[in-house]
């Protein structure tokens, strides 16, 4: 048994918290990893209030994050009703609500005080750990979520305290949560919440149109994709392409360069890719775009009732021949 005990470092301005939650100081708990994968070999003082401190006892665990997440977790089942205030209320429904009687009253008038002190207890983030000056390395906040402006410990805890939070079968949240995704909490929720019935044979029909539905928008944006990268892209250096006058029009190897990498080669499908090419130079400047758009319209113009220059005299013809011939 070792009696040597090392202390977290407690900047100044915190040196009367908790550490896990915010509340005032009431003693250091003495953490000592267990299992002890690490070696550990003197408990670590975490400074704590009275509540923390005696949630700390029952639990074991093998880092100082898991107590942590374990506390809050047992801050979150403590003060559940609290919390699902924020859920059902906001403060000023709350505040209008025409609820009469004296027992609505009571509620009233300590409600959302009583949610924003279970809110900042269990979003509580603490401070850095150091020894000695020493970060202690290993504080893993990596599961951390928050749904509506409460931090949850990770993913499992969040599914487990909003089911209840929102009356939906856990199993069936999970369900959900699995097909659309961790950050997409909101959404699960919404479809629990407005999918008819809860019934084995009704969650299974729900579930079945929510993969179809997954499937059409995957499908949809891929499609999407697809169209937003066109396969037809070629790589064309600037330095293959030659800028020319034409009819004292200047048009730009950039502009060039813009309509071949696209395939773009005659003057109509310029004209359906207007948009994009302006897209594109705006953002030089307007004046840019119009210059370089006008220069190219005439570029095209000119192959297309020019057709011996174009096949002979255009000092880029090399290249039209390669993208025409794709
Ligand atoms: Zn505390």
């Amino acid at each position: 048994m070792t009696t040597a005990y090392q202390s977290i470092d407690v900047p100044f301005e915190f040196r009367h918290t908790c550490w896990f939650c915010g509340e005032p100081y009431y003693e250091s708990y003495p953490f000592m990893a267990s299992p002890n994968y690490e070696q550990q070999r003197s408990p670590i003082l975490i400074p704590s209030c009275q509540e923390c401190f005696t949630l700390c006892k029952s639990i074991k665990v093998s880092g100082l994050d898991l107590l942590r997440d374990k506390v809050k977790e047992k801050l979150h089942n403590r003060y559940e009703k609290h919390l699902q205030i924020g859920v059902n209320w906001t403060k000023e429904e709350l505040k209008d609500s025409e609820l009469e009687g004296r027992a609505f009253e009571g509620f009233r008038d300590s409600a959302w005080m009583m949610f924003e002190i279970a809110k900042g207890r269990v979003n509580y983030p603490g401070w850095p750990v150091s020894i000695d000056g020493v970060p202690v390395m290993g504080i893993n906040n990596a599961f951390q979520l928050e749904f509506n402006g409460i931090i949850y410990t990770g993913l499992v805890q969040a599914v487990e305290q909003l089911a209840k939070a929102y009356n939906i079968p856990q199993p069936y949240l999970e369900e959900v949560v699995e097909l659309v995704g961790r950050d997409k909490l909101a959404y699960a929720i919404r479809f629990c919440k407005t999918t008819y019935g809860y019934s084995a044979a009704e969650r299974e029909t729900s579930i079945a149109s929510l993969k179809a539905l997954l499937a059409e928008q995957a499908a949809a944006e891929q499609e999407l994709t697809a169209q937003n990268q066109p396969d037809q892209f070629i790589e064309i250096a600037l330095s293959e392409i030659n800028g020319l006058m034409l009819y004292r029009t200047m048009v730009s190897p950039h502009a060039i360069q813009w309509a071949l990498q696209r395939g773009i080669t005659t003057l109509s499908e310029l004209a359906q890719q207007e948009d994009a090419f302006f897209e594109h130079f705006m953002r030089d400047s307007e004046l840019t775009a119009f210059t370089y758009f006008n220069g190219l319209q005439i570029y095209f113009e000119k192959r297309e009732v020019d057709p011996e220059w174009a096949e002979q005299s255009d000092p880029n013809r090399a290249l039209f021949a390669r993208i025409e011939a794709r």
